[in-house]
């Protein structure tokens, strides 16, 4: 999505241990006219699916999550990283190994917003290795729902988190694909 590229070339920083940072309009600062147009282009999508809703983490996939939903007509959920009091007991839960901060953790729903009925859109802001979709989708087949796919803002293509996914199947829209930067020269390169 020329767009996207667009706006990471310009405020997109690169950091060493291959972390590209875009908190000035996804990850930090939400640019809120940007988050909905990317979410009118996923939504245009996954339009013939019959997506009954959008699931994503906790908490940088909401930005994105939230106006996909909005344009789709349907509700969001987002899986929860802590066991809050207010949860309950009732949850679908499995392990991610975390990407940026280097350790596991559980992420939970609640079993009263997912079902068996659901046609699941699984959303989030960056695909590395795939972790946090794997524990996602691993939530949608527990709780017995059809996964329509998964929508990610940006790839990383040089980690192989998106070529195992498309490999086992799973529908993968990405609205950029970097195919590598450089934390030197802050150099970006996209794969489509
Ligand atoms: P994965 O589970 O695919 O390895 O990593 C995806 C998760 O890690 C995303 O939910 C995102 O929050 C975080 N992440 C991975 N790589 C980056 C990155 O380069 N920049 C930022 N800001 N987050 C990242």
């Amino acid at each position: 999505m020329k767009l996207l590229h667009e706006k990471i070339r310009k405020d997109g920083k690169v950091f060493a241990g291959n972390i590209l940072k875009v908190d000035s309009f996804l990850n930090h600062q939400i640019d809120v006219k940007f988050m909905e147009a990317l979410g009118e282009e996923i939504a245009r999508r996954f339009s013939s699916c019959g997506v009954t809703k959008v699931l994503t983490v906790e908490a940088s996939g909401i930005a994105l999550a939230f106006p996909v939903a909005q344009k789709i007509g349907c509700d969001m959920v987002f899986a929860k990283k802590s066991q809050t009091k207010n949860l309950g007991s009732s949850v679908y839960s499995t392990p991610v190994e975390s990407f940026t901060h280097g350790c596991v953790y559980d992420i939970r729903v609640a079993k009263e917003y997912l079902n068996e009925d659901d046609v699941v859109l699984i959303v989030d802001d960056f695909l590395a290795n795939g972790n946090a979709v794997r524990g996602l989708l691993d939530i949608v087949k527990k709780a017995g729902a059809k996964p329509a796919g998964v929508a990610i803002a940006i790839e990383k293509g040089f980690q192989d988190g998106g070529k195992r996914l498309r490999e086992d199947g799973v529908r993968l829209e990405s609205m950029a694909i970097v195919e590598s930067m450089d934390a030197t020269t802050g150099e970006i390169v996209f794969a489509d």
